[in-house]
């Protein structure tokens, strides 16, 4: 009864369509700091997320860029932290403040 061989376990290099990816994320990372309202808008349309209401271009600047987590750095390049409010829901978002997070939890 021999034993099987045990080979060093490989792990796979990323490949060079996978390291470019990683770069074109990095990148992404960056720039959404500066624009990520911009990004945003193009991920989830313009459209305000709770109350439904549509904004075109000479109104959508009353069309505002909520942080789910609060962390205005936490910039997902996919949009996952990002929702779009209006200026009225998004005051009411954060009037809610502690006890909404406490109630949603
Ligand atoms: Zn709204
Ligand atoms: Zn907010």
């Amino acid at each position: 009864m021999a034993g099987r061989p045990r080979g060093p376990r490989t792990v796979p290099l990323p490949s060079a369509e996978q390291a470019s990816a990683l770069v074109k994320q990095m990148r992404g990372e960056m720039e959404s700091n500066s624009n990520y309202r911009t990004k945003s808008l193009k991920i989830h349309g313009p459209i305000c997320a709770k109350c439904g209401r549509e904004f075109d271009a000479s109104s959508l600047n009353q069309l505002t860029v909520h942080h789910k987590d609060g962390n205005h750095n936490n910039n997902p390049a996919d949009g996952s932290n990002w929702e779009n409010l209006c200026i009225h829901c998004h005051e009411d978002e954060h009037s809610r403040g502690l006890l909404g997070d406490y109630l949603s939890k």
